[in-house]
């Protein structure tokens, strides 16, 4: 058994721990360098390599430095993929990943709900600029996916849960139908992270993390990943890293190797206080609503019960019954969860989604007065229910 298929054996703790870790031989060290060295040396007879892809041997920092290697080599084994790019934010990844497997004349199909970036990608300027068609569908209507598709559809693109309405999509039952029309499937895992969901055992081609979320975990570093058979993300790492040049820094890729260590032990808090926080939430009368796929009341609870592994993930979505303004009071009341965009950082972050989201004609109804993205931190349970509250008694909604 090679060194590569005995890892991939083990456990996902023992993975995170070890893979992409070794001893460097050089010093000794017990843990692998940050290596900042823009240029690595040169074979003896450099006519001969390869100049716009990464091999093993680094050569440019643009084309895959030592940390992004080691990096690329835990997250394909925490995914259970054939091989790995990182680049230098999530947008990175899914720019990089569309503008490689989309040319002009072709169709791609997508998620009503997704990263706002997406929407921009390939809703305005992956159509405006470059002449590749593009379809908004609900996928988590599998009907409305299947009636979507053209002769010409490339890609089919879901994020689930998707950002910010926890919308789940099936992930199985899409793959079989993109495969079915030798079409590609790629899946947004970055609000699952992979401890709770493998979108590529499931059946999807590729799969895309934004780093800067769960994997990295502690807020101070941006990074995305994709992750799929090595002849796909060879070509994204040709066009999207060193031709686009979307690299990331070794420092940003050494901190999320070392935030990646304790991903599964933090997933847990993430998941279990994320399904504490919903729970209180959903039986306050204040509360108009509450969006969690741990939640028996949310729509896509059996599909997630089904394609998500140990837990549902941090995020949630609710809504008050309350006016614009007691929206944005209630924020201010809080004290430990801070106002903040992003998500998945150890500490809970909370972002006011008002009524002017231009996608609102995209989400469900009850979310149509405004609401707040969730991100539910790793702090004790009981101090951020009693932090929220605090927050609705404040305003008046106790
Ligand atoms: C944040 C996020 C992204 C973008 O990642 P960046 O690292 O901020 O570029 C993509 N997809 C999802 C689901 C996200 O939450």
């Amino acid at each position: 058994m090679g060194k590569r298929t005995y890892e991939d054996a083990l456990g996902f703790q023992t993975k995170a721990v070890h893979t992409g870790n070794d001893v460097d031989r050089e010093t000794g060290a017990i843990r692998r360098p940050i290596v900042m060295a823009n240029s690595y040396e040169l074979p003896y007879d450099p006519t001969d390599m390869n100049w716009s892809s990464a091999g093993e041997k680094p050569l440019y920092t643009r084309n895959g430095g030592a940390n992004q290697n080691y990096l690329q080599e835990k997250l394909r084994s925490l995914e259970g993929g054939d091989d790995c790019v990182v680049l230098a934010s999530g947008v990175a990844a899914l720019s990089g990943l569309f503008f490689t497997l989309l040319t002009s004349g072709d169709h791609a199909v997508f998620s009503n709900i997704t990263y706002i970036a997406v929407y921009r990608l390939l809703n305005e300027l992956l159509p405006g600029k470059y002449g590749v068609g593009t379809t908004i569908v609900d996928t988590s209507d599998l009907e409305a996916v299947r009636a979507a598709i053209r002769p010409n559809t490339k890609l089919i693109h879901i994020e689930t849960p998707g950002n910010p309405t926890t919308q789940i999509s099936d992930i199985a039952a899409i793959a079989q139908l993109a495969h079915d029309r030798g079409i590609l499937l790629s899946v947004d895992n970055t609000f699952a992270s992979p401890y709770s969901q493998r979108p590529l055992e499931l059946g999807a081609d590729l799969v895309v993390e934004s780093l800067t979320k769960y994997i990295n975990g502690h807020g101070d570093a941006m990074g995305g990943a994709v992750i799929g058979p090595k002849a796909l993300i060879d070509r994204i790492r040709a066009d999207a890293m060193v031709n686009l040049g979307g690299a990331i820094s070794p420092f940003n890729a050494w901190l999320i190797m070392r935030g990646a260590v304790t991903l599964p032990l933090r997933m847990r808090e993430h998941n279990n206080n994320a399904l504490a926080v919903a729970r209180f939430l959903e039986d306050q009368k204040g509360v108009r609503f509450v969006a969690y796929p741990g939640l028996e009341s949310h729509r896509g609870h059996e599909t997630a019960k089904r394609q998500m592994i140990n837990g549902f993930g941090g995020v949630l979505a609710f809504g008050l019954n309350a006016d614009h303004e007691t929206h944005n009071r209630f924020v201010a009341a809080l004290r430990i969860i801070t106002s903040a965009v992003s998500l998945g950082h150890d500490e809970s972050l909370i972002v006011f989604l008002g009524e002017k989201d231009e996608r609102q004609y995209l989400y469900p109804e009850e979310f149509h007065g405004g609401f707040f993205r969730l991100s539910v931190g790793i702090e004790d349970a009981r101090d951020l229910i009693g932090d929220l509250s605090r927050a609705l008694d404040a305003v008046g909604l106790k």
